[in-house]
């Protein structure tokens, strides 16, 4: 960290919100508690309104309006959380950035935990769960799974149990901004980064009020995404798969002429044809499937469209373009 005197670093929070109007009152009151508690340390609070339906942005703009440190970007629609996530961390100025969900299931005072060990040193501090709260047994499971299949799977080491929940230091988010791709993997993109990476263990509350926004069919395109960009095992899977096919087929075929060869009796038609044309039409399909899920992300990034559109940033002291990978950019409040 190169700091100068009596300047003070600055620390940014980035917060992506979609259809949060239930708790962001709350959590804006825990992150200015948090704020006023800080020491040596100046903080801007990103709030990123994933295009909510609700009053979120209305009352983001209304703490934006009061307290200069709210920096507030709107996107023109709803562009998912890692995305929302990529908004914040492109225009956050700050010498560290901790990432925060908007429903205080990640609690601000463990933050204080997060500095205290970058001051130690580190570029990187997750968040791990040791509990995760009020979460039903079929999402802590599926989790668990989810973060051991993708352990197996992915070239880079991710930490097991670790969401979004973190602090990087300036290293990292320039390493982080240089990464272009379209599908983004926030968590799985910073272990790549490198740099010196430690674990802060903490309980996961309960979300305050509100629901999940992740149901099972965006946890599930989640989980693919997570798995398809960091790894092409997959590929090799159907490759193994292929193999294992043409070996019973092999087996099959010695085994039916030994039959007609050596004995009176022969392998009866209908069933074990229709049962090989079967299985051989599934594994192709499974097989077609995985390489077109791979050529679909490449004709998305080959297409290279902007990540998100902002439809207006508020509280940023930079011109909004400067901020950020969106081309347009209607308006810059103050
Ligand atoms: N979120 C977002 N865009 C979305 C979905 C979620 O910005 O399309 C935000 C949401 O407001 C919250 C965070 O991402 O601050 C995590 O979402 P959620 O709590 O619903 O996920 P869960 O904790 O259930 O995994
Ligand atoms: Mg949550």
């Amino acid at each position: 960290m190169q700091i100068e005197e009596n300047i003070k670093p600055l620390l940014s929070v980035v917060i992506p919100c979609y259809n949060e109007d239930e708790v962001i009152g709350e959590t804006y009151k825990r992150l200015q508690a948090f704020c006023s508690e800080l020491v040596n340390l100046e903080v801007e609070l990103i709030f990123v309104d994933d295009g909510s339906r609700d009053r979120t942005r209305e009352l983001l703009e209304g703490y934006a309006a009061e307290d200069s440190r709210i920096r507030l970007i709107v996107f023109a629609r709803n562009f998912g959380h890692q995305i929302a996530i990529t908004a914040g961390i492109d225009a956050a100025g700050g010498d560290a950035v901790v990432l925060i969900d908007a429903d205080l299931q990640d609690p601000p005072e463990v933050v204080h935990a997060m500095v205290a060990r970058w001051r130690e040193g580190y570029d990187v501090v997750y968040g791990t769960r040791t509990e995760r709260l009020g979460e039903s047994a079929f999402k802590r499971l599926t989790a668990r799974c989810f973060y051991r299949l993708l352990n197996r799977l992915s070239d880079v080491p991710i930490p097991l149990d670790t969401g979004d929940f973190r602090l990087m230091s300036r290293n990292v988010v320039d390493t982080f901004k240089a990464m272009p791709e379209q599908d983004r993997f926030v968590r799985g993109m910073v272990s790549w980064a490198g740099f010196k990476q430690i674990a802060l263990p903490y309980k996961r509350a309960e979300r305050f009020a509100g629901e999940s926004k992740y149901p099972l069919r965006k946890m599930l395109r989640f989980a693919t995404d997570g798995i398809l960009s960091f790894s092409t095992k997959p590929l090799q899977m159907s490759v193994g798969l292929g193999m294992f096919c043409a070996f019973l087929a092999l087996a099959g075929i010695i085994y039916a002429l030994a039959l007609r060869l050596f004995t009176n009796i022969w392998v009866e038609g209908w069933t074990a044809l229709m049962l090989a044309v079967l299985f051989i039409g599934g594994v192709q399909l499974i097989c077609l499937g995985i390489v077109g899920e791979y050529i679909g992300r490449i004709y998305k990034e080959v297409k290279n469209r902007p990540l998100y559109i902002v439809q207006k940033y508020v509280g940023f002291k930079q011109a909004g373009p400067a901020l950020s990978r969106s081309p347009v950019v209607h308006q810059n409040d103050r």
